[in-house]
């Protein structure tokens, strides 16, 4: 993992964006480098993510919220249709 990340041809002393320690890769969502502290690891299905602290806020700890989101959203979504039938169904006799 760290010999892909110098043969990357990143810059051997990279700070992390966010305390200005030394980062240890970039953030799966937003690409800026972060160290260790300002980071978090979440599972992402197969691979492991790591995310900044920023993202993590803005959009959830894991990739699993993601879903849980666009779960919701079928479901209003599914919940909408099923009423637009049933009142077709109403109409109808
Ligand atoms: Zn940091
Ligand atoms: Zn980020």
């Amino acid at each position: 993992m760290s010999s892909l990340m110098s043969a990357d041809g990143g810059v051997p002393d990279a700070r992390c964006t966010l305390c200005g320690k030394s980062a240890v890769g970039p953030c799966a969502r937003c690409r800026a480098l972060v160290c260790a502290d300002c980071c978090e690891l979440t599972e992402g299905g197969v691979k492991t993510f790591a995310l900044c602290t920023t993202c993590v806020e803005r959009g959830g700890a894991s990739m699993k919220a993601a879903w849980r989101d666009l779960l919701g959203r079928l479901t209003v979504i599914i919940l909408a249709l099923l009423a637009v039938a049933a009142a077709l169904v109403l109409l109808r006799k």
